[in-house]
């Protein structure tokens, strides 16, 4: 089916229109036409390739809500209308020990990105959501409940569900003590979580003018942290510290931060190695860990987690022809929370 959507066609430039097929619908597929798309900033850390080389042309975007348009002749999980939504890969093997235990963000042969990779023929480029139309393998979509609002829902295939993982995964509960690095659109979504999940939650930001927002959203201390000195003030407190930044940052506050046994789990990825004393995790047995997204079946229970709970992303909305300048402002940490691109206007 011929699309419309937009394009980097190089490293360091600008997005502009594009016009490209994506698949006929294989038995298993369905097609959906596109409401929204979120704009990760993982999406110009790739077109920046400031995580090493990147495939051109590259139409970025993994944070897809749609209606399903179309079913393949076996395709039984989706109906025509249903809204849906596609997060930040579109397949993987299927069958190694991890995509069996529903890991299949840690795929073993590796996991099939929206875009910037090849799908499975190791041929095609995939082609992600900064488009009007999208063609999916039904197993790797998931149910999105009509109550939440969908342009607010975009960001949480990828946004919400990599703050969403971390929290399960060290089992956050009333009585956990959380600190969140970072009010970007992927922090702003984990203390929605971690508030919802009746944890003690404090934001760590360097944007003083996020403050009341952070509270509003479930904070229950903000912390400017434009003077690095008051980071002293908060060592041996939190059972796990979650750094959402995309910037180069020192971490080793935040590890001091940490109470005996707890974790700093590492979600943003400036791409830049990390330089940590080793005494502030021997001091108290510490750890530090990364996560990457979440599987299917996880991200279907954070959906399903929102629709209860009620928790969308808070987004400003822009055109196609802004997608450049919301990329300049994410940059500057100029958002609030999350852009999300109106695909009707592609
Ligand atoms: P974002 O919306 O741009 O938010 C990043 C936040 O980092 C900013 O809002 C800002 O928060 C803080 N920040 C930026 N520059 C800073 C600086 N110089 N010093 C201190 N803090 C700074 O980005 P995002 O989309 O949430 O993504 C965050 C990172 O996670 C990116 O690196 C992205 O690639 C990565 N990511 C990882 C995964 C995964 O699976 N692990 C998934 C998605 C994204 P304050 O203004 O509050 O300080
Ligand atoms: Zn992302
Ligand atoms: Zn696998």
């Amino acid at each position: 089916m011929r699309t419309r959507g937009y394009v980097a066609h190089a490293a360091q430039t600008e997005l502009v229109p594009y016009e490209f097929d994506r698949r006929d619908l294989r038995p298993r597929d369905v097609a959906l036409r596109i409401l929204y798309a979120g704009i990760c900033h993982s999406d110009i850390h790739q077109v920046r390739e400031e995580w090493g080389r990147s495939l051109f042309p590259m139409v970025p975007g993994h944070e897809i809500i749609g209606e399903v348009t179309e079913v393949g002749a076996d395709a039984t999980k989706f109906r025509v209308g249903e809204r849906i939504g596609v997060g930040v890969f579109v397949d993987s093997c299927r069958h190694c020990e991890r995509c069996t235990r529903g890991l299949e963000q840690y795929c073993l042969d590796g996991m099939t990105p929206t875009y910037n990779g090849y799908e499975r023929d190791g041929a095609t480029l995939a082609f992600g959501g900064y488009s009007r139309d999208f063609v999916v393998d039904e197993d790797y979509a998931v149910h999105v409940a009509q109550s939440l609002d969908p342009a607010g829902a975009a960001p949480l295939l990828c946004a919400g569900i990599t703050l969403y993982s971390p929290l399960r995964h060290w089992k956050v509960g009333a009585g956990s003590r959380v600190a969140v690095i970072g009010l970007g659109g992927l922090g702003h979504m984990g203390v929605q979580f971690s508030h919802a999940l009746g944890a003690e939650t404090t934001v760590f930001s360097h944007s003083p003018n996020k403050a009341d927002d952070a509270v509003a959203l479930g904070a229950d201390h903000f912390v400017d942290t434009s003077d690095p000195t008051v980071l002293r003030g908060y060592r041996d407190r939190f059972d796990l510290v979650i750094n959402s930044t995309s910037a180069d940052i020192d971490l080793n506050p935040y590890v001091r931060m940490l109470d005996v046994d707890g974790t700093l789990v590492i979600v943003g990825l400036s791409g830049v190695p990390v330089a940590l004393q080793q005494e502030h995790l021997t001091s108290a047995r510490r750890s530090v860990s990364g996560s990457q997204i979440g599987g299917v079946a996880e991200l279907q229970e954070m959906m399903d987690f929102c629709a209860t709970h009620d928790i969308t992303a808070r987004v400003e909305l822009t055109d196609a022809q802004g997608i450049n300048r919301a990329w300049d402002r994410t940059v500057a940490s100029d958002v609030k929370y999350r852009f999300v691109i109106d695909a009707s206007t592609f």
